[in-house]
């Protein structure tokens, strides 16, 4: 007997997944925006609904025949499938495997997207590109086409030509807004992104975004090659609409100034440190009034690297956007419910968003520092080279501690206010965050090292009732112990004892394992409620 589908969920299933996802307001403060930077800011959460029904037709060809059908349902069922819809901007659900959650359309997410006709095979392309022009080849393989089927052949198309309506509606929005703004990095990004959208041609623009420092911090245009998971080629549409936070990007520039100091400080041989650290990638922290496309289906994005495109990147690097006010939001209505579960009630008196945001930033910045280039038998390498697949989850661990040595290194020289208690109750409680979502990646395992290692240190501590503690003392030696080890893999290039750190490391013990399957009724996610945003309308 063949296989029949699973039926799409009824209401009931319907809203238990929706539920996975809290809805929690998003607020980014315009009072300080300028008359010009406010009207402008209409322009572009304009520009950002745009982007939404752009993408929606590159995620599917069926969505917005889909969308318009689903909003002429007004049935309970209708309304929930309508919601789900918009929270995962096709009809398949990221959270499951993509599946999809209503009848009639394919049974899972097309691995091509709306990017290639949908029965062509991968072979059929590639035996396709060897026959036409470099030219042609340049334009078939690059971001910033699609791929349609021309009689008996393939024939690529650039996005200037098949998205030309909705493109040029999205350029005269970021024209208008152009005009609007007094600040002249963010008019020069906006005009030469506006004049992209009809060449195709996006190097200018991403040059001239990689210089934008405005208080409007805008993202916006084809990015990510994720959702093309035939070749990873064909770049989606998404925009991030941002307010840059000016308090936090001070913070950055502060800590930015004393790296050099940190990196001195690092706990390993002194052989091993960089005298003279080299310019670190920009970071900029933002408030977002609406993400939009690409950038807002499933799990909500908290930060971005972007440019992609190599030749930008290697002329003026990639630019880091954190985005504070998601991550304030995911902490209130995930991680302070998490730890209501996992801290014993005394401790949580010590959560404090600041204290988990400085860390994340913390993090990032550490990223920049310790060993990179290194020797190796006499061979000039890197620790990515050497560790191979196991870099990244000992690169992760080693940012994570790295940041919490930071940040302590910083209240000993009173850098900072001190706030430990802080700091390490508020990373505890992230690391069962990170923890509940497995070890398949790098994060997970790193965040498993780092809690066993502590565990054996007596850092951490499981109590009898299945809450967990910190022994601040024992904390500050644990971490610096930590940091050692894994700066030591990386100044080295250890294979071997990357390998036996994850596997003696890498995986949940009992206490913790037991400990999680305390939180399986809780959120996921967020759904974000773009209060600063549907105030401008
Ligand atoms: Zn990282």
């Amino acid at each position: 007997m063949l296989a029949q589908p699973a039926p799409p969920p009824d209401l009931k299933a319907l809203s238990r997944m929706t539920a996975r996802f809290v809805p929690t307001p998003l607020t980014a403060d315009t009072s300080r925006l300028s008359v010009g930077d406010k009207k402008a800011l209409v322009q572009l959460v304009a520009a950002a609904h745009a982007i939404d029904e752009l993408f929606l037709k590159q995620y599917w060809s069926g969505n917005t025949a889909l969308l318009t059908s689903l909003r002429q349902d007004a049935t309970p069922l209708g309304k929930a499938r309508l919601h789900y819809f918009w929270l995962s901007k096709g009809p398949w659900s990221s959270l499951d495997e993509n599946r999809a959650f209503l009848p009639g359309v394919p049974a899972s997410k097309l691995p091509g997207a709306n990017f290639y006709p949908e029965d062509m095979k991968k072979e059929e392309f590639e035996t396709w590109v060897k026959t036409i022009t470099p030219q042609r080849k340049q334009l078939a393989e690059g971001f910033f086409s699609v791929i349609h089927r021309k009689g008996n052949s393939l024939t690529a198309v650039p996005f200037s030509e098949e998205y030309s309506v909705d493109l040029h509606k999205i350029a005269a929005l970021l024209d208008n807004a152009a005009a609007l703004t007094e600040n002249a990095t963010l008019k020069k990004f906006l005009t030469s992104r506006a004049r992209a959208f009809f060449s195709n041609d996006y190097y200018e623009s991403d040059l001239a975004w990689m210089d934008l420092d405005a208080p409007l911090d805008i993202t916006i245009g084809p990015y990510e090659t994720y959702n093309d998971e035939i070749f990873n080629y064909k770049a989606s549409y998404e925009a991030y609409i941002n307010i840059r936070d000016d308090a936090e990007t001070e913070k950055v520039k502060f800590f930015s100034s004393h790296m050099q100091e940190i990196e001195n400080g690092l706990p390993i041989e002194a052989k091993y440190k960089n005298p003279k650290l080299g310019a670190l990638s920009p970071i900029r922290v933002v408030n977002q009034v609406i993400a939009a496309g690409d950038g807002a289906h499933g799990v909500q994005t908290a930060a971005y690297n972007l440019p992609n495109d190599e030749r930008v990147t290697v002329q003026k690097g990639t630019k880091r956007v954190m985005l504070r006010n998601v991550q304030g939001a995911k902490f209130n209505s995930i991680l302070v419910p998490i730890s209501k579960r996992m801290l014993p009630a005394a401790a949580t008196r010590d959560l404090s968003f600041d204290a988990f945001f400085t860390h994340i930033l913390a993090h990032e910045m550490t990223h920049g520092i310790g060993p990179h280039a290194i020797t190796v038998d006499g061979r000039q390498t890197t620790p990515r080279q050497e560790l191979k697949e196991l870099y990244s989850a000992i690169e992760e661990a080693k940012a994570d501690v790295c940041g919490l040595y930071m940040l302590q290194y910083m209240y000993d020289h009173k850098l900072l206010p001190e706030a430990e208690k802080k700091l390490y109750t508020s990373y505890l409680a992230s690391s069962f965050r990170t923890l509940r979502f497995g070890l398949h990646e790098a994060h997970g395992k790193g965040m498993a090292v780092q809690f066993n290692y502590l565990m054996q240190k007596g850092a951490l501590i499981a109590n009898a009732d299945g809450t967990f503690a910190v022994d601040f003392e024992k904390m500050k030696s644990g971490v610096r112990d930590l940091a050692h080890d894994l700066l030591t893999i990386e100044a080295t290039g250890n294979y071997r004892e990357a390998s036996r750190m994850l596997d003696t490391l890498g995986h949940l013990g009992p206490e913790v394992t037991a400990a999680l399957q305390k939180l399986t009724d809780l959120p996921t996610d967020i759904e974000p409620v773009n209060v600063t945003a549907d105030k401008l309308k």
